[in-house]
């Protein structure tokens, strides 16, 4: 399996513009959502062209809070935490959704009680979700997602994540987290671009390994709390 270590340095400058521009971008576009929503109501006509429009403003919305997560100057909040228990609420969180694209996360390996990290907890869960919801949008036969945590090196934590999905083509692989990287139609091309800064940010490294119709995995590896 190709295999790629994946960097963010390409992140920085794009986030520092965007940032000031979502901000903006935000109160515009709550309120023509509002008008829109108050014109399809008194009228029965046009629905279709109602829901598209409806539908491409959700989509700039949610570009708009991927940019805003950039935007947050650095990590304040590093606070020690189980990174077993974030894990856990994280699976627990997005179970039902994967459940409805017969997908199964499978936890088993999940056997240690503690591990001790510094982190910003809701940036961290971030990371998770957007690795899961990847893994189940790649699986749209259904299938299985093992995640598991292990100690490659005494002071390191990994999570793996490994999916059962369409895998990435060898050429692509360095495309993952450049901003507007997609191949899904309602994609934002943000979600990883956006984890792979958060992991940077907490001392840690991304690593891909893929193979077309096989699955992917991805492994997130973070120090350990020394104390
Ligand atoms: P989005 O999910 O909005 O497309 P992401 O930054 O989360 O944006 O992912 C970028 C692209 O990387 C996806 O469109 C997909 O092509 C690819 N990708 C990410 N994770 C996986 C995965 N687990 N399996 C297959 N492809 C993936
Ligand atoms: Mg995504």
């Amino acid at each position: 399996a190709e295999e790629m270590l994946l960097k963010s340095e390409k992140l920085s400058v794009v986030g520092q513009l965007a940032a000031g521009v979502a901000h903006e971008i935000r109160n515009p576009l709550t309120s023509l959502k509002g008008f829109l929503q108050l014109l399809q109501q008194r009228t029965n006509e046009n629905e279709f062209f109602f829901e598209l429009m409806l539908s491409e403003l959700d989509r700039i919305n949610n570009i708009v809070s991927e940019f805003l997560v950039l935007s947050k100057p650095q990590i304040t909040k590093m606070e020690p935490r189980n990174l077993v228990q974030v894990v856990r609420v994280v699976i627990a969180f997005l179970t039902s959704q994967a459940l409805l694209n017969n997908v199964q996360i499978v936890t088993h390996v999940l056997t240690e009680d503690e591990v001790i990290v510094d982190c910003d907890e809701n940036q961290l869960k971030q990371v998770f979700i957007n690795l899961l919801k990847n893994a189940v949008e790649s699986m749209t036969m259904g299938g299985t997602i093992n995640v598991s945590l292990s100690h490659p090196v005494p002071g390191r934590v990994n999570v793996r994540f490994e999916d059962q999905g369409q895998g990435i083509p060898p050429e692509r692989l360095q495309k993952l987290g450049e901003p507007f990287y997609t191949t899904k139609e309602k994609g934002t091309g943000l979600g990883l671009m956006v984890s792979f800064r958060i992991i940077q940010e907490h001392g840690g490294t991304v690593k891909v390994q893929s193979e077309v119709g096989i699955g992917t995995i991805f492994d997130v590896n973070l120090p350990v709390r020394v104390n």
